[in-house]
Order: C-alpha cells, then sequence, then structure tokens
C-alpha cells in the first residue's frame, strides 16, 4: 500500500516551478486558469475515437463511420460559446477531417492490434479514455525518530493514464491523445536517447547551468512513469515478456490543417510521436532487455522525494521560473516569490 499517490501532471507542474506545485496540490488552491477550448474539443475526439475502438470495428471504412457517428452525437451535446453559426461549423469539420485522418494514418492499424490483443483472452479493459495506469517509487524521507526504520522509506504511488493500448509485434504500446506535442521541444526532432536529449536532461537539474527545459524533462519522466504502468499492466494481463512503448497522438495541430474556403473542406494529418526510443538508454536495455532508462529514473526518484519532503523554494531556479513560467501562471496575485519582485524599488 502507498503512502502517497502523485500525478505525472504534479510532476510536470513541479518542474516548471515548486511553488506553482505547492499552490495546487499541496494547498489546493483554485486557480483561474481555465482548459482551453481546443482541449475540451480534443476530449471530444479522445471520446469518440475510444468508442470507436470499443466496437471491435478494424475495417478503416467501418471504424471512421463508428468514430465519426459517436462524435456527431457528442458535438450535439457540446456547449460552447462560438462567435457564430459558420465558425461552429467549421471547428466540427476540423474534428470530423481529424477523426478521419486518424483512422487512416494509424486507427485501423491500432484497431487490428487490439483485436489481437482482445484474441489472447485476457480479462481487462484495454480501452479508456483515460485508462489508468499505476507505478511505484520507494523514496528516503528525513525522520523526525531515526530510529523508527519504517519513517526513513515511503512508497510513493505515480498516477499516468493511457488512452488505449494495443498489441504491435511483441511489444505492448499505450497510446495517449494529446491536443499538440509542441511542448516537448527538442524531442520532436531527435530519435535516441544518447546525445542531445541526454545533454539537454542533465543540464536541466545542473545547478551551474542556465538551461530550463520541464516540457521535455517532464515528457521524459512521464514516459518512465507510463512505461513502467504498462509493465505492470501487462502482469495483470497475464502478457509477461512483452516490451511497451508509449506513442503521444496530437489531435489539435492546426499547422497540419488544409482549408479550402469555397468548397468549405478541411483536411488534415495526423502524425504520433512514439517517445520510446527517445527514452531508451541502451545501456540499461542491454542490463534488463526492459525500455528503461536508469538516469532518468534515478532522477525521477529524486524529484519526487523533493517534492514529498516539501521543497517547493523555487529560488534555485528563479531567473529561468521567473520569465519562463510566471507569465502565465495563476498563482501569480499570490504568490510571495513573484509579488517581492513586481514590488521593489530600483536603486
Ligand atoms: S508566480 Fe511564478 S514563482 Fe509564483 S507560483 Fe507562479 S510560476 Fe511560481
Amino acid at each position: 500500500m502507498s503512502d502517497r499517490r502523485l500525478s505525472v501532471g504534479a510532476i510536470e507542474s513541479y518542474l516548471r516551478c515548486p511553488r506553482r506545485y505547492e499552490f495546487a496540490h499541496v494547498q489546493e488552491l483554485h486557480s483561474d486558469e481555465a482548459d482551453s477550448p481546443s482541449t475540451d474539443r480534443v476530449d471530444l475526439l479522445r471520446r469518440a475515437i475510444c468508442d470507436g475502438l470499443r466496437t471491435g470495428e478494424t475495417d478503416p471504412d467501418s471504424l471512421e463511420s463508428a468514430v465519426i457517428e459517436r462524435l456527431s452525437t457528442l458535438w450535439s451535446e457540446y456547449d460552447e460559446r462560438f462567435h457564430s453559426r459558420a465558425q461552429r461549423e467549421f471547428e466540427r469539420r476540423v474534428l470530423d477531417a481529424t477523426a478521419r485522418a486518424y483512422v487512416d494514418a494509424v486507427g485501423a492499424a491500432h484497431a487490428s492490434g487490439l483485436a489481437k490483443l482482445r484474441n489472447t483472452g485476457r480479462a481487462g479493459e484495454l480501452v479508456g479514455p483515460d485508462l489508468p495506469l499505476s507505478s511505484t517509487v520507494s523514496v528516503s524521507t528525513s525522520s523526525s525518530a531515526p530510529s523508527d526504520a519504517d519513517d526513513s522509506l515511503r512508497s510513493v504511488a505515480l498516477e499516468s493514464a493511457v488512452d488505449y493500448v494495443y498489441g504491435e509485434g511483441s511489444s505492448l504500446v499505450g497510446v495517449r491523445f494529446v491536443p499538440t506535442i509542441d511542448s516537448l521541444g527538442l524531442l520532436r526532432y531527435r530519435s535516441s536517447w544518447e546525445g542531445d536529449v541526454e545533454t539537454l536532461f542533465a543540464d536541466h537539474f545542473d545547478p551551474d547551468d542556465s538551461t530550463f527545459e520541464p516540457g521535455p524533462v517532464g515528457a521524459l519522466l512521464e514516459t518512465a512513469v507510463v512505461l513502467d504502468g504498462l509493465r505492470e499492466l501487462c502482469d495483470r494481463l497475464g502478457l509477461e515478456g512483452r516490451t511497451c512503448r508509449y506513442l503521444l497522438i496530437p489531435l489539435a495541430d492546426r499547422s497540419q490543417n488544409s482549408v479550402n474556403w469555397v468548397s468549405e473542406t478541411v483536411e488534415t494529418t495526423v502524425e504520433g510521436i512514439d517517445l520510446t526510443d527517445i527514452f531508451i538508454d541502451h545501456h540499461t536495455f542491454g542490463m534488463t532487455h526492459e525500455h528503461r532508462n536508469g538516469t532518468i529514473e534515478n532522477r525521477l526518484a529524486t524529484v519526487v522525494e523533493q517534492l514529498v519532503s516539501g521543497s517547493f523554494d523555487p529560488s534555485r531556479q528563479w531567473d529561468q521560473i521567473e520569465s519562463e513560467s510566471c507569465p502565465d501562471c495563476g498563482y501569480a496575485v499570490c504568490c510571495p516569490e513573484y509579488l517581492s519582485q513586481e514590488v521593489r524599488f530600483d536603486g
């Protein structure tokens, strides 16, 4: 039984600013930051695709019809204020085009991989949205009673989620839909851990380096948590021996849209990014034959340890936090560090 639960979103929040994490997840203060409309629309698409996959259809046309039909029902119940009827119809066309592009690019293949997994006869939910995964880390804590050995080690359950899983060869792949992959930064253009990615990860945590990359670093920590959660899912489903992979699919990348305003049609493409190869370090893989990265997993334990110990002082990376995290922070009005910077006198 774990002593504490933490979501991967909370860990990423801590990377952006420890004080922000404290406000949101320790003091549980409400922030004015609202989900963007595109996040809500992606949620509709996510639910429609998951319901489509749940039908068991593997033929591309049948799967597309199932997804579009479900999307139509969800859209009729969807309440968002648009400037005009034309804008509402346009956004609906974008969603339809994205659903079709998903089925065409990967959806039908994933549905077949899902069917193969179901045919193994393993009991267990394979389609979400938000299929919960859990991973556990043990962290040491400073105990007020040093003689009590139990107090020096704490078990923390790290919670993540994927929208569905499917089988591909000897792998179990977890898929999560996201609005965009912009926050991945350098990871979008690299295919392996060794080199730039390894350097960026080390530099982010180096107190003598100004690198501040909570987006890609958070994604790598999240990948560690998700892959461990997928391994645990494999054990539960009796699929031991499978390697695990983690795939992100963006569903609101407007740069992929092509709009014909005369015929009022929208076309788009959907391209996922598999974070697994960027995550694996070959030394750990060689030792364990699992998709793991010792450096990232050790750092994850350290970050969780700091977080659990109540270390929320943002001063270590203050310059970077002030320029990168404060501008869009919903807690600025009550944050002592931010306010003290705002009201200081020159000279
Ligand atoms: S205003 Fe800045 S320092 Fe304060 S909680 Fe937000 S991000 Fe952190």
